[in-house]
């Protein structure tokens, strides 16, 4: 149980301080019980009132008991005085239990403090003493000071502090770090690199590169946390039925057949039954609703027969049947998601479940796209037959915003080196990272390569990848460029493999390796060693796996075709009809 002490001299305000904290934080939403310690009498302990005479008697406990509270009162007459353990556990589950008095225990505490009440500080040699609330300032301690009345600050630190809430984020507006200059440098000597290599390097350079700000969660659907989220109240926050039936108390049933009385009134999802079901009596209850004092078992409607008075079922039922326990799904205080998910539909659902209504993620990542080369033009814009419709652009733009980044449109430029490095310094302002496409090989056009290797920062990495040439990587102005391949296959390849895990990186994420799956394949293939080779593929209702007909990289219609990519190793593999070959949905690339 998190548990929270004030605590302070006599006449410090510490059961005023108290009792606003008790209104404060059940105002928020939390249940909350507390626990005082005395070192004087009780209220209980005036003379003439019912209670007293009856434990002045003799009683060894007395419970009074009226239809709105009841409580329990025993006398040690005598005996060790119960420690704080063993009266916390006396007290059903609650968010938080706030315990005033016990200033020698452990646990936290913050200590209330008023000048003119001349004490010294109990802080000075308690180190259980976390904050204090004090109604004059106190620079010389060296914990949290809050003023004696800021309610609102000194409950924020202790939720903060038994992780009823999220601790303070981060200012939103902070500058993201950069990445280092030297980030894309290969190894001295390397030449062609493989797959796997080249993404332990890419992997061990990429870093978050965005700052975060706080939304509301409905509105989070493919954000990052940039913190991990905690339950602000348990789910479910009380017990409550699992079904519509009917309530009683089990250690008041038979084993075999029960008829029981049935109690006024019911207890339903968001109307709660006022009051005590006596034992042997029974309650209805229908499903979510929160179980009734002296309710711990439902029986199903359809187990039972009832009249307007009385609910007839066959024992035995076990203890608890059909029950929900409170926080029996997510505890109050547990870490519910962790800082770099990023936010699915069913991840919106536990946070609303746990009363997480805003939440701290990252800005999107804006994802820059430029198409190079003079041939291209705009779809359908021309007929001359030299011309080539630009289709990387589209097709990397929307793969940006399927991954829940920003898609900046950087349109197109031509062969012309000073137009290119031109477009490129206002892309760096526009977009959190490039991707360029074309231009990137070692030809008299490929202008992209030629800037990238001008510029010290940049790398042209030679990876062993069919289909795919080299791919460029750099930073223009500090932001991070993919220089991908022109040919429509090529790019999107090279940008499933790398792009995509770089930028779940730099967007706040976590390297995201792609999930497939062995599946046999329903075709014949002889591959020679010394590179990794990806294949457009879907699958056939019987399970097996097909490639597309033409492995030849411009075959745009078969990246269309396509419902995946079929994987095959570095090595030199032959491969027939039934053998397992890794197969890799678009899904898992996040399509
Ligand atoms: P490059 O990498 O510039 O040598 O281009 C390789 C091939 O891809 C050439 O046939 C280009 O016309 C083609 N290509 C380059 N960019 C695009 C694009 N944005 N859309 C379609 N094809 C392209
Ligand atoms: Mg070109």
């Amino acid at each position: 149980m998190r548990v929270y002490g004030v605590t302070g001299w006599k006449n410090a305000g510490k059961t005023g301080l108290m009792e606003r904290l008790v209104a404060e934080i059940t105002g928020r939403g939390f249940t909350v019980s507390t626990l005082k310690h005395a070192h004087h009498s009780f209220d209980v302990d005036q003379p003439g009132k019912d209670s007293h005479r009856h434990r002045v008697a003799g009683a060894k406990e007395v419970l009074l008991s009226s239809a709105a509270r009841w409580a329990l009162m025993a006398e040690l007459r005598g005996a060790d005085e119960p420690t704080l353990e063993t009266q916390l556990a006396r007290l059903t589950p609650v968010d938080l239990v706030l315990v005033e008095g016990f200033k020698a225990d452990h646990h936290p505490k913050v200590e209330a403090v008023r000048a003119a009440a001349g004490h010294p500080l109990i802080a000075r040699d308690d180190s259980s003493v976390r904050a204090l609330a004090s109604d004059v300032p106190q620079p010389d301690v060296s914990i949290p000071v809050f003023d004696l009345d800021d309610t609102n600050g000194v409950a924020d630190f202790i939720l903060r502090e038994v992780g009823l809430i999220a601790p303070d984020p981060a200012p939103a507006d902070l500058a993201p770090p950069k990445l280092s200059n030297d980030c894309f440098a290969l190894p001295a000597g390397v030449d062609w690199i493989p797959v796997d290599d080249a993404l332990a390097h890419l992997r061990a350079s990429m870093a978050c590169v965005m700052a975060e700000e706080v939304i509301p969660t409905k509105d989070a659907l493919g954000r990052i946390l940039a913190a991990d989220q905690v339950a602000r109240r348990s789910n479910p926050p009380a017990p409550n039925s699992a079904v519509d039936g009917y309530g009683f108390d089990h250690a008041s049933i038979a084993k075999g057949a029960n008829t029981l009385p049935l109690c006024d009134g019911r207890a339903a999802a968001g109307a709660s039954f006022v009051g005590v079901v006596p034992p042997g009596q029974a309650v209805r209850i229908l499903t979510g609703a929160i179980l009734p004092a002296g309710v711990d078992t439902v029986v199903l409607e359809e187990d039972t027969n009832a009249s307007p008075t009385h609910v007839a079922f066959e024992g035995p039922v076990k203890p608890g049947a059909n029950t929900r326990k409170a926080g029996e799904d997510v505890e109050a205080g547990a870490v519910a998601l962790k800082k770099g998910q990023t936010l699915r539909p069913s991840d919106l659902a536990l946070l609303s479940a746990l009363g997480i209504a805003e939440v701290a993620v990252r800005r999107r990542l804006r994802v820059g796209v430029l198409s190079t080369g003079d041939e291209l033009a705009e779809p359908g814009s021309t007929d001359e037959i030299a011309r080539t419709y630009d289709a990387n652009r589209p097709m990397l733009l929307s793969v940006a915003d399927r991954w829940g980044f920003q898609p900046v449109d950087l349109g197109h430029v031509a062969d012309d080196r000073d137009a290119l490095a031109k477009r490129l310094d206002s892309a760096a302002t526009m977009a959190d990272v490039i991707l360029t496409s074309g231009g990137a090989s070692a030809g008299d056009e490929d202008h992209m390569s030629a800037l990238l290797n001008e510029q010290s920062a940049m790398q042209m990495w030679r990876i062993a990848l069919k289909p795919g040439r080299p791919l460029g990587l750099g930073l223009w102005q500090g932001v991070p460029v993919f220089a991908l391949p022109g040919n429509p296959v090529a790019a999107l390849v090279c940008t499933l493999i790398f792009a995509r895990p770089a930028c779940a990186v730099m967007a706040g994420g976590a390297w995201a390796a792609p999930q497939g799956f062995a599946v046999p394949a329903a075709f014949t293939k002889r591959k020679k060693p010394g590179r990794r080779e990806y294949l457009r593929a879907r699958m056939l209702a019987d399970g097996t796996v097909e490639t597309f007909a033409s492995e030849g990289s411009g075959r745009i219609s078969g990246l269309s075709w396509a419902e995946g990519l079929v994987e095959l190793p570095d090595g030199a593999i032959d491969i027939n009809p039934g053998d397992p070959v890794r197969f890799v949905p678009y899904g898992s690339f996040g399509l």
